[in-house]
């Protein structure tokens, strides 16, 4: 028997309360929690400190006894990289009951974790058990917290068999620290094998989280896993891949020593000769197109010197520095597009910051140059954010380099924007918003990256800027040398690097003609869509909050077909309340003066992540607890917004549609939460309730579906990622993942078959909906309303006008029976005019 004395003065609480799977699910081991009212841990037994990790807020130790404990300070604490936290004790160090081991600042830490909760918990449970705990009371360091009872040593097992290996890098951001340890024993225990992860010459038995927290491993340590036993294989490739997925804090590695130079091989790729010809492909972030020459922007790397002479004259270059890129971004934001205004307005709160100023201060005083002084603020914030896991937020560090950029080039004096030929194509690794900003518009034709996302600010300033955006277009990209004459199409996710001769001429004639069809299109955009033979056509916009619908109407949009919800929910800490969704749901619902307004319910999960929705980290996200299965789970989510949009007026005008479902039971339990809600509101008008058909499920039991669903309307972005099992994220198969594969038609036929049986429309609501070539074919399949971007809206109405039904269905015949989404695309552009 061994008791286990507080560590720390505060409330004991039960280890369920605490909001983190991987302590609250007890994947770390049994133990209790602790609300800290004080500022210091101290020993809780007799024993010997294992490890301490380098952020100072996780102690593990073994007992006298051999039992081992974890006390975690904080929650998310890893991230703050040592800050607020002073580390007393050593690793190898013995210790008595009661001895001082940290000591922390609470306030700092209540304003800067997720949560102050201390979880102490016991990673060898298999040979220790809890006998008795304190629990919901108050207690000081000293005081009785838990009995443990067991301590005979598991007996040793002999095994025999294969042996395996694998050793690689860590890339996980903060290495291997108490969630990734408890996810990697997690794993170990589903193998027979023994398993161990060797580091730095010391090893550690993969299925102690304990263990392998005293590994003290760190991001870019490689390490080696070992296995014996007859499933080792298995096993060993287990881990690997689990390490190798960077367990959702995946961070760059750092450059390895010569033998694996990945950063170095891409640069060194020599750049197109003249007489390559090369169509390159990436991910459509603004549509258009564009004939230009290719102009690089890279920023120039500045490498400020480590330390400098006066701190004075550094705190001084510094505060100048961000007065006058302050005042160069206050000039861009004159007149800048709203959504530039946005942008350049974070842009300059960021400069502002007084915490960014205050780090890059102490920097200074420490004899640090101001550069280096900002570059490493900067990165202690980007680190946070890039902790947080939430794709959105990731985009936020890329304006913090965006800045850190800036202010380091200002202080060098190289702050001059690259002056650009006519028709500049800038083709860079990642653009940053404020180089966009400052570059001359009226020379910019198009963009082009190897990196960056469909999201990230950059595409959101081209789009709204109308500059035809591809991203993600690979290394290859990098190969572009200056001068080079391109023509972007944005939509066909193409860039011609030296077009073939006539190729310009040709780009030229039908860019003339884009303009003129693209007047014409709007001049008749709010006409209600109608194909030839009169069939009514409903087309809608995709909306990402209330303030998107003026611009909708105005592009002819007939109602809103998708309004994504996430909006609320993304770049917060908790999610938002009843009536503050109800405000926003009813702002558009107003702004689109009466039309019909189908809100999705929360799709969270997988590549919009919530921190504050604690859920367990998962090996296969997309797959995971995401869209309906969180509202499912945690039921009290989905009825706050379900009564949020059931009080918007009048009642009638909205729609609820249920994101993810695969079967029958999920909407048949959501129909009961919104009718159960509908009657303690004392609403009596029915409200609609539709599906998306995003699962391949979901489309093949259509039928089965739509004889409770009010509506149907298919998603084809995470139908399509599904059919194909092609992540929609991934750069590399940006190519292959085409709406338009027979797969995909025939699932859409499908669905739309289903619909139909019971009288429901089927609409889509994916990006093929956005698209006036596929129009027709998805009318033609059986889909009787699309939602589009609002910037589509006018050129889709006008690819249905000229239609009649019979032609669709010509269309859709002829692609189900093709073999790729290329040859759909070539069947649709020869047959449509
Ligand atoms: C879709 O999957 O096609 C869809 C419309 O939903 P989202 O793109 O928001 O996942
Ligand atoms: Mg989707």
């Amino acid at each position: 028997m061994l008791v286990l004395a507080a560590p720390m003065q505060g409330w004991v609480t039960e280890l369920e309360e605490v909001p983190d799977p991987v302590f609250a699910e007890r994947m770390l081991g049994d133990g209790i929690a602790i609300d800290p009212t004080g500022s210091t841990l101290h020993a809780p037994c007799d024993g010997e400190i294992l490890a301490i990790h380098r952020a100072g807020h996780a102690v593990t130790m073994r007992a006298a006894n051999g039992a081992e404990l974890v006390m975690h300070v904080g929650l998310e604490t890893v991230a703050l990289d040592g800050k607020g936290f002073e580390v007393v004790a050593k690793a190898g160090q013995q210790v008595r009951t009661g001895d001082l081991l940290l000591r922390f600042d609470l306030d700092f830490l209540a304003q800067n974790a997720k949560s102050l909760l201390t979880p102490i918990v016991v990673t060898n449970g298999d040979t220790f058990r809890i006998a008795r705990r304190a629990v919901d009371c108050s207690v000081a360091p000293g005081d009785f917290l838990i009995e443990l009872a067991g301590g005979t040593a598991g007996a040793t097992v002999a095994v025999v068999g294969i042996e395996a290996t694998r050793a690689l890098p860590v890339p996980l951001r903060h290495g291997i620290h108490a969630r990734p340890a408890a996810a990697l024993a997690a794993c170990a225990k589903g193998f027979e094998a023994v398993l161990a992860l060797e580091a730095s010459g010391r090893k550690a038995n993969l299925r102690s989280p304990a263990a392998l927290l005293t590994l003290g491993v760190a991001l870019g340590t490689r390490v080696t896993i070992r296995g014996t036993g007859t499933d080792a294989e298995a096993a060993v490739e287990a881990v690997a891949s689990l390490i190798a997925s960077g367990m959702g804090e995946a961070a760059e590695l750092p450059p390895e020593p010569p033998a694996k130079p990945a950063a170095v091989i891409r640069h060194a790729k020599a750049p197109f000769g003249p007489e390559e010809r090369p169509v390159l492909r990436g991910i459509t972030a603004a549509p258009g197109l564009a004939i230009g020459v290719a102009v690089r922007v890279d920023p120039p790397a500045v490498e400020p010197p480590e330390d400098a002479d006066d701190p004075i004259v550094e705190k001084h270059a510094l505060t100048a520095a961000r007065a006058r890129v302050a005042e160069r971004l206050g000039k861009a934001r004159e007149g800048a597009a709203p959504a530039q205004q946005e942008i350049l307005g974070a842009h300059l709160a960021l400069l502002d910051d007084p915490e960014l100023i205050d780090a890059a201060e102490a920097q200074i005083a420490a004899g640090r140059s101001a550069g280096i002084a900002w570059r490493r603020s900067v990165e202690v914030q980007a680190a946070a954010l890039e902790q947080l896991d939430d794709p959105r937020l990731r985009e936020r560090v890329a304006d913090l380099r965006d800045l850190e950029r800036q202010v380091l080039l200002t202080l060098a004096g190289a702050e001059a924007a690259p002056e650009l030929p006519d028709r500049a194509i800038l083709i860079a690794e990642e653009l940053l918003p404020m180089q966009l900003v400052l570059l001359d518009r009226s020379r910019i034709a198009g963009i082009a990256t190897s990196g960056g996302g469909p999201t990230s600010h950059v595409a959101i300033l081209a789009a709204a800027a109308g500059i035809p955006a591809l991203v993600a277009i690979g290394a290859e990209a990098l190969r572009i040398a200056d001068g080079t004459e391109l023509i972007l199409e944005a939509e066909a996710k193409r860039l011609q690097v030296n077009p073939e001769p006539g190729a310009g001429a040709a780009a030229e004639r039908a860019l003339t003609d884009r303009r003129a069809k693209r007047a014409a299109d709007l001049a008749v955009a709010h006409e209600d869509c109608r194909l030839a033979d009169g069939l009514r056509i409903e087309v809608f916009a995709n909306l990402g909050g209330a303030g998107e619908a003026a611009a909708a109407i105005a592009a002819g949009a007939e109602g809103c077909g998708l309004l994504r919800s996430e909006f609320l929910f993304l770049d917060r800490r908790s999610a938002p309340d009843e009536e503050e969704q109800y405000r926003q749901y009813q702002a558009a619902a107003v702004g689109l003066e009466g039309r019909p307004l189908i809100i999705r319910t929360l799709d969270a999960g997988a590549d919009k992540p919530l921190a504050y929705l604690a859920m367990p980290a998962e090996e296969n996200p997309a797959l995971g607890v995401r869209g309906i299965r969180i509202g499912l789970q945690q039921p009290e989510l989905l009825r706050t917004q379900l009564r949020a949009i059931l009080r918007v007026a009048p009642q009638g005008q909205c729609r609820v549609m249920l994101p993810m479902i695969a079967s029958l039971a999920e909407l048949r339990r959501v129909r009961i939460m919104l009718d159960e809600e509908r009657a303690a509101l004392g609403l009596t008008v029915p409200i609609e309730l539709g599906i998306m058909v995003e699962t391949p499920a979901a489309a093949v039991t259509a039928d089965i579906l739509a004889a409770e669903a009010d509506f149907l309307s298919i998603g084809t972005n995470d139908l399509t990622q599904y059919t194909l099992a092609m992540d929609r994220g991934n750069p590399a198969l940006a190519g292959e993942l085409d709406g338009l594969h027979p797969a995909v038609l025939r699932l859409i036929a499908q669905a739309a078959a289903g619909g139909a049986k019971h009288g429901r429309v089927t609409g889509v609501c994916g990006s093929l909906g956005s698209e006036p070539l596929a129009a027709g074919l998805l009318v033609g399949l059986g889909v009787r309303e699309l939602s589009a971007t609002a910037a589509a809206v006018p050129s889709v109405k006008a690819a249905l006008r000229p239609l009649d039904l019979a032609r669709c269905e010509a269309l859709a015949e002829t692609a189900l029976a093709l073999d790729s989404a290329d040859a759909v695309r070539a069947h649709l552009a020869a047959a449509l005019p």
